[in-house]
């Protein structure tokens, strides 16, 4: 699931990235809930909630890490998306959903991806690890849009929450 983006890889291509096939609709297996011309929404194929949800920008953005002041509008597009979604998938406790970010190395595809999970009460339990805000591998979409904000460093060198968890 996690490999060491350092170096360039083939993976990084355009051409074989699962997302740019799905943001260009090539990909029939993905089962797309919302579009517009900027971003794409489809249900994740391995879901950890009963909602769970992602948005990409159709244009190859690597991760998190790969953003900057310039791309906060995109990140709130990108959520307001993603909330749009639940609601009409009726979705009506907001309090109770999750929003953000897995940030690299734990990154199971190399194009910027929003998961949008709901409810967050009945994540699973298998899966849950995955999606704990403020971990090394996990930052909620307010705490990045934070980050942008303030132009400071992705959270690299805190390994204390994973040490028992990967
Ligand atoms: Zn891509
Ligand atoms: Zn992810």
């Amino acid at each position: 699931m996690s490999t060491n983006k350092e170096t360039p890889s083939e993976e990084d291509s355009v051409e074989s990235c699962i997302f740019c096939l799905i943001a260009r609709n090539e990909d029939k297996e993905a089962e797309v809930v919302a579009k517009n011309e900027e971003l794409v929404c489809f249900r994740d194929i391995d879901p950890a909630a009963p909602h769970h949800y992602l948005v990409v920008p159709k244009q190859h953005i690597h991760s998190c890490f790969s953003l900057h002041r310039g791309h906060i509008d995109l990140v709130k597009r990108m959520a307001k998306m993603g909330k749009d979604v639940l609601r009409e998938q009726g979705i009506t406790d907001m309090k109770d959903t999750r929003l953000g970010f897995h940030q690299p190395p734990y990154i199971s595809v190399n194009h910027l991806h929003l998961h949008v999970l709901a409810p967050i009460s009945q994540i699973s339990k298998y899966m849950a690890y995955k999606f704990i805000p403020e971990t090394v591998s996990f930052v909620t979409e307010e705490s990045l849009l934070q980050r942008l904000k303030n132009n400071a460093p992705p959270v690299k060198h805190y390994f204390r929450h994973c040490m028992g968890l990967f």
